[in-house]
């Protein structure tokens, strides 16, 4: 009597349905970081994603996690998928009861003395799947330098999901960007902080947030030239903290330095503030004889707590900006030359 709906569940078993997934406005498809304390989001272009990407590896940008590519699968994706299969399972076995029914139905003979008939409500239904649709675009989209493959994220990222090269440039402009977004949002901060729990504490934390803008600054810089100068050799240790150090370190490898891509002016702010970030790291932020004669900042006296102010900031972002564009294009020409030779 079952017949039908006994041979479909048979050809249930081990049948694989394909669900497409679509790729948003801008060609992007969405992906997914598999590992469980990450689970970043992120899309990749679907071009490449074919073309770039290999089947063997995928890097997370956020993480640089490393999984074979069929493991990226969005959560939404995995979840739309597993609903379409069951509804596609559902509608096969119902249709295949109504066709049961109506052959069974048509089996009654018309003369004999019970009548029987059998009925699956609800008519034949749609067994066909509906494709996984894209998230939103993401605003940021970036191309890797190293192997070209396109990717979109949501604020930032460090590595290319299709090769896991760390864009050393790319990193030390994020970073800058994060503390020039840490000190705009001051007047933000600082409103929503006293509403939510008192001027104490809103001051407390804007202050705090301002400090660690010029250590992250100092620190991203040192990470950056790290990097750049790792091709000349190793540097010693917290050289490019000092900067009359890094300075010369520079002066010997690619023949210019500092003192070329900044003024007198912008040098003597920059060490003033270089020398800020190792007292707030050092010495709680007091000032001793020591930072009074390192930085020739004698706008303090011994014992007092130094004050980091937005214009430090300020001044902090426009030097590491341009020192980070002459030290790329000082590398890169380095780089063009030696290759000649
Ligand atoms: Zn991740
Ligand atoms: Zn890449």
């Amino acid at each position: 009597m079952f017949d039908d709906a006994l041979r479909t569940l048979k050809n249930l078993d081990r049948q694989s349905i394909s669900i497409s997934i679509q790729t948003d406005e801008r060609g992007y498809i969405d992906k997914q970081c598999p590992y469980q304390d990450c689970e970043f989001l992120f899309k990749v272009h679907a071009e490449d994603w074919t073309n770039i990407f290999r089947d063997e590896a995928v890097w997370c940008p956020m993480c640089r996690h490393q999984a074979p590519a069929k493991e990226w699968f969005t959560v939404e994706q995995v979840e739309h998928a597993t609903q379409q299969a069951l509804k596609l399972v559902k509608g096969k076995i119902h249709n295949a009861l109504v066709s049961d029914a109506e052959s069974f139905n048509r089996r009654q003979s018309p003369d004999s003395f019970i009548k029987m008939s059998m009925k699956v409500s609800g008519g034949r239904r749609s067994t066909s799947v509906i494709p996984a649709s894209a998230a939103e675009a993401m605003q940021l989209e970036i191309q890797c330098d190293a192997c070209q493959a396109r990717y979109a994220v949501i604020g930032s990222a460090f590595f290319c999901p299709a090769c896991g090269h760390n864009s050393v440039v790319r990193t030390y402009t994020d970073a800058l960007t994060k503390i020039q977004l840490k000190r705009d949002s001051q007047a933000i901060i600082r409103q929503a902080l006293t509403v939510a729990s008192g001027k104490d504490s809103a001051e407390i934390t804007c202050r705090s947030l301002l400090e660690s803008c010029i250590s992250d600054g100092v620190v991203a810089f040192q990470r950056y030239c790290e990097s750049l100068y790792s091709m000349f050799g190793d540097a010693s240790f917290n050289a490019f903290q000092r900067l009359d150090q890094g300075n010369q370190l520079w002066a010997s490898a690619v023949g210019v330095g500092y003192t070329d891509w900044l003024d007198a002016e912008e040098l003597s702010r920059l060490k003033i503030l270089f020398q800020k970030r190792h007292l707030l790291a050092h010495n709680e932020g007091i000032v001793d004889d020591r930072y009074i004669a390192k930085s020739g900042d004698f706008s303090y006296k011994e014992g007092q707590r130094i004050v980091i102010t937005e214009r430090d900031v300020g001044d902090l972002l426009n030097c590491l900006t341009k020192l980070g564009r002459a030290l790329k294009a000082a590398c890169e020409n380095h780089q063009s030359n030696t290759q000649g030779d």
